[in-house]
């Protein structure tokens, strides 16, 4: 370390990088752009000064190695300069907003996209979900370039994995094969996607690697007079038809080796009887003719041609496969392609960022690829809207589904649309059942709240927490709803039973005896009698109002002579009320013309198959039912009643500019929460509003009604019931 204390600074590492960076970049950016990207790595340096590799060198090193490898591809200036900065908002002070004012929007905006898909990686660690992982990147990505200086940046730090301790080494080798490998394929990268899986490779099996190293100078060392033999064939051949074409003869990655040997169950000598060439012709057109040059040539092996010219392969990828029977059996596997296509091959979905300078527009035509990758490009062009160009990726690639991260940073995958409800109850249908809250990117947000991909959602349960009938309104997963509906219905079941044990016991109550004390003869004979199962469906019943308690109660458990004692001449059992506690709202409703709340005096009536239907003691529908109706009962609000109960009012206000914000920050600065708002008639000076929020109970109505009331322009107040 003392020796590069004293180098000149122009023979520092990084500036001879930078040197090398900036002779590849002159070859096809314009001045003012090496420039640019020139001081980007002046402000990298100096971000980053003080840091160091594992290797010992500085850290700018690295970025400055990785914007090489696209300066090799021949990326854009915007590119060039983000992979520079890519590690700065990382792994320095400086923010998002430093680099757009020295670089610009679209510069910060990719550096920053970078971040973001580092921290993916780190958190998703723990979990090897490779496919969601993969999916995120490129949802989460708003530019693809994000993703090709994502791949560079792995593509140098598997190259200086050496360093790196084993272990270390093998699990960035396996992330490597199971995450960035097939983005790269799937992205048509193929130079990106053939250097990874080498480097990972020989990083996860060293031993196998080695194997198949050797074995494969061996084999090239005995092949080489063979290859050249053909090689000059086809040559001669194809000149012969005037066919302007370049002919190369191909070796196969170690990876692609070794997967076929696993996969394919194949021995290397198997392997080493196929000969791969590729031909690179000027024209489609030529490619056909090659073609049928080589099928003249050596007899063509059935079903193995594929015409990807025509029909190209998903990630764009074009170019005609034929295998061919050559000399002395041997198979010659051919790949034939145009220089366009020979480039999409190898750089994809990059191709289209590849620069193209103004000096050779011919270079860089769109060759079609295909729809897919056409249509996103097309998009992207036109809209030069990034966001809109993603979604459409995204709609492209998986239409249907969101990512979201567990606080321990698992990823969960949910159907478009899904709320914190739906992801609580994948997570797990207890923690689904127990939600009471949640937060989303650490702020609390409501149930209904739809998850978007990369967000963190963190499940408040709560011991008293269940499910609410009202979540089947929003949710969307098969597995929320089914749960939701388990539980309510089983729910309901229990509280009807609790609920049909009160009322009966407050029905026996009225003529002094216990439930406890009526004997089980008694109770098995009614239930038998009424052909129920057994004595919880019995209750149940009762609870949901189906069999009224009274009536049960004089035909099975009273002597006959005492029957109507205790009651009056409706047939009511007098006696102590049924408190309602506002819990066993399953089992018990709130009338919706006049709906109570706690603190109102209050009337029940049985509804059968729904249970108790509380109204106001004085609503109008009640004092006409009462005259013919048998079915009610004595029912009072429990002190300690807790929720909340929404309840309408009437207004009459000044139609004046700022009169319903008024209403509403009154409303809701008292603890309230609006649930709606109708205007009904509106005039010059006198507009008619209805206002439905909730209440805790009467003295918070009265509270809140006094507070509008004071207010300049409520001109009249009333809650609205009938
Ligand atoms: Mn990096």
């Amino acid at each position: 370390m003392t020796d590069l204390a004293i180098q000149s600074e122009a023979s520092l590492p990084q500036e001879k990088l930078a040197r090398q960076l900036a002779s590849v970049l002159q070859t096809y950016l314009r001045k003012n752009q090496v420039e640019k990207v020139l001081k980007a790595y002046h402000f990298g340096a100096q971000a980053h000064s003080g840091q160091v590799r594992l290797s010992g060198e500085a850290y700018i090193c690295h970025p400055l190695s990785v914007a090489l490898i696209l300066a090799e591809m021949r990326l854009d200036a915007n590119a060039i300069t983000a992979a520079i900065l890519h590690d700065v908002i990382e792994d320095t002070d400086v923010s998002k907003g430093s680099i757009s004012g020295e670089f610009g929007e679209v510069v910060a905006d990719l550096v920053d996209g970078v971040s973001k898909l580092t921290q993916l990686d780190s958190r998703s660690r723990a979990e090897a979900q490779a496919e969601n992982v993969r999916k995120m990147f490129l949802a989460m990505a708003r530019d693809l370039r994000v993703i090709i200086v994502k791949l560079a940046d792995r593509v140098h730090n598997m190259r200086t994995l050496g360093v790196m301790p084993s272990d270390k080494k093998r699990r960035i080798a396996r992330e490597t094969l199971e995450i960035y490998v097939p983005l790269a394929n799937r992205l048509g990268m193929n130079n990106i996607r053939i250097e990874l899986s080498e480097l990972a490779f020989q990083a996860m099996y060293p031993l196998r690697h080695r194997v198949i190293d050797k074995a494969v100078r061996n084999a090239r060392g005995q092949r080489k007079e063979v290859v050249g033999k053909i090689e000059a064939t086809i040559k001669k051949r194809l000149d012969d038809s005037n066919l302007k074409c370049e002919v190369f003869g191909r070796e196969k990655n170690l990876y692609s080796i070794y997967q076929k040997m696993v996969d394919k169950n194949i021995s290397l000598s198997e392997i080493f009887d196929v000969y791969a060439y590729r031909l690179v012709v000027e024209k489609p057109d030529d490619g056909y003719r090659a073609l049928g040059v080589m099928h003249s040539l050596y007899k063509p092996v059935p079903g193995r041609f594929k015409d990807y010219i025509a029909l190209p392969k998903e990630n764009g990828y074009q170019s005609l496969h034929t295998v061919l029977v050559g000399p002395y059996g041997l198979f010659l596997e051919m790949q034939i392609r145009t220089r366009e296509m020979h480039r999409m091959a190898e750089s994809g979905i990059a191709a289209h960022w590849l620069y193209k300078g103004d000096t050779n527009k011919k270079s860089y035509s769109h060759e079609p690829t295909n729809e897919w990758l056409r249509d996103l490009l097309e998009i992207q062009k036109s809209a030069g809207n990034s966001l809109e160009f993603i979604d459409n990726l995204k709609v492209n690639l998986f239409p249907q589904q969101v990512y979201v991260f567990t606080p321990k940073g698992a990823i969960v995958k949910l159907p478009r649309g899904a709320t914190v409800v739906d992801f609580a109850y994948a997570v797990h249908t207890d923690v689904g059942n127990a939600t009471a809250s949640a937060r989303v990117d650490m702020v609390l947000v409501p149930l209904q709240t739809r998850l978007e991909n990369g967000q963190t959602v963190d499940v408040i349960t709560g011991e008293w927490a269940r499910p609410n009938p009202l979540w089947l309104n929003f949710v969307v997963t098969v597995k929320a709803r089914a749960a939701i509906r388990t539980y309510l219905q089983n729910f309901k079941k229990k509280e009807a039973i609790a609920l049909g044990r009160r009322l009966l016991d407050k029905e026996l109550d009225a003529h002094g005896v216990r439930l406890e004390s009526v004997s089980e003869e008694r109770l098995e004979n009614a239930q038998k009698i009424l052909k129920y199962a057994s004595l919880d469906d019995f209750l149940e019943d009762i609870g949901l109002g189906n069999r009224l308690p009274f009536l049960l109660v004089n035909r099975f458990f009273l002597e006959k002579n005492t029957v109507g004692s205790n009651h009056d001449e409706m047939g009511r059992s007098s006696g102590s009320p049924l408190f309602i506690k506002g819990t066993e709202d399953m089992v018990t409703t709130r009338a919706k013309c006049c709906r109570p709340i706690p603190g109102d005096p209050i009337i029940g009536f049985f509804n059968p198959g729904k249970g108790i239907v509380i109204h106001l003691d004085d609503c109008k529908n009640v004092t006409k039912r009462l005259r013919h109706d048998k079915g009610w009962l004595d029912v009072q609000w429990d002190y300690d009643v807790e929720g909340d109960f929404s309840v309408e009012i009437r207004l009459e206000v000044k139609n004046k500019r700022g009169t319903l914000a008024t209403l509403a920050s009154t409303i809701s600065m008292m603890g309230s929460s609006i649930e709606s708002v109708d205007i009904r008639d509106q005039s010059d000076e006198i507009s008619l509003d209805f206002i439905t929020f909730t209440v805790r109970n009467r003295v918070h109505l009265a509270n809140v009604m006094r507070k509008l009331r004071k207010l300049q322009i409520v001109v009249k107040i009333s809650r609205v019931k009938l």
